[in-house]
């Protein structure tokens, strides 16, 4: 039986493929390019959730100049949030591929890239925020705890616990996030006496999480706590389902 050449083609294409999927085991979540989980060239075509068009204190897309959005007038112990880039695009796909997906190797290259666009040194400590102990049994590991190690941040005295199981927020409005995760969280250690913590987070989405965290680290005595996200999801009206 005659191989024909378009045929021949196509195995020699696939071959081509597979030898460099065993070389280069990860591809580029933007152009799945062989090498890197997360390529240059895709972090650079990522929004940036920061500058003319933002919210100064959240980060989200906010269009009238000045002043903070009404979206993060609801934090009440959250002092502000930084993140590297709008939940969409490549800079969705990266959270989904580490959290769903359970790409770890691609963590510190989306530290990297919050390294990057934020001074972190003026941060006395980063947590990340908890899950849930069967949450993350379930993932096998927190997206956050991935994050920090790569962040360059002082640990905290002590442990921010997650003590209480809080329903899947996906869809949910920022008064159901808040009451859902009011009382989730606990801290145990030394006091935080005048501290500037950072808290980890993968995607920073309404921040009734970072919100409700921030009070637990206020009532041991921190000064100052700021949310650290790699992606800021912008509210849009009618957009279906806030992921968490
Ligand atoms: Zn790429
Ligand atoms: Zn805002």
């Amino acid at each position: 039986m005659a191989v024909t050449r378009v045929e021949l083609e196509r195995v020699f294409r696939r071959g081509i493929s597979l030898t460099l999927d065993a070389l280069y085991p990860s591809r580029c979540v933007g152009c799945h390019r062989h090498g890197t989980p997360l390529c240059d060239t895709c972090i650079a075509s990522a929004v940036p959730a920061s500058g003319e068009g933002r919210c100064a204190n959240c980060a989200a897309e906010w269009l009238e100049p000045g002043g903070y959005c009404p979206r993060c007038l609801g934090w009440t112990r959250l002092d502000g949030a930084l993140a590297a880039f709008e939940h969409a695009g490549v800079a969705r796909r990266s959270v989904h591929a580490l959290k769903y997906g359970r790409q770890t190797i691609i963590a510190p290259v989306m530290a990297a890239a919050m390294r990057d666009r934020f001074d972190l040194t003026g941060f006395d400590a980063g947590v990340a925020i908890p899950l849930h102990p069967s949450r993350r049994k379930r993932r096998g590991f927190n997206q956050a705890d991935r994050l920090i190690p790569h962040l360059s941040l002082a640990p905290l005295p002590g442990q921010l616990l997650r003590r209480r199981k809080t329903r899947s927020q996906v869809g949910m409005s920022l008064e159901q996030r808040r009451r859902n995760v009011a009382g989730a969280f606990a801290y145990e250690g030394a006091e935080l006496d005048g501290l500037r913590v950072a808290l980890i987070d993968d995607v920073i989405t309404t921040g009734a999480t970072a919100d409700e965290c921030a009070a637990v680290l206020k009532d041991y005595g921190a000064a100052e706590v700021i949310a650290v996200a790699f992606t800021r999801m912008s509210y849009r009206p009618g957009t279906p389902g806030i992921e968490d």
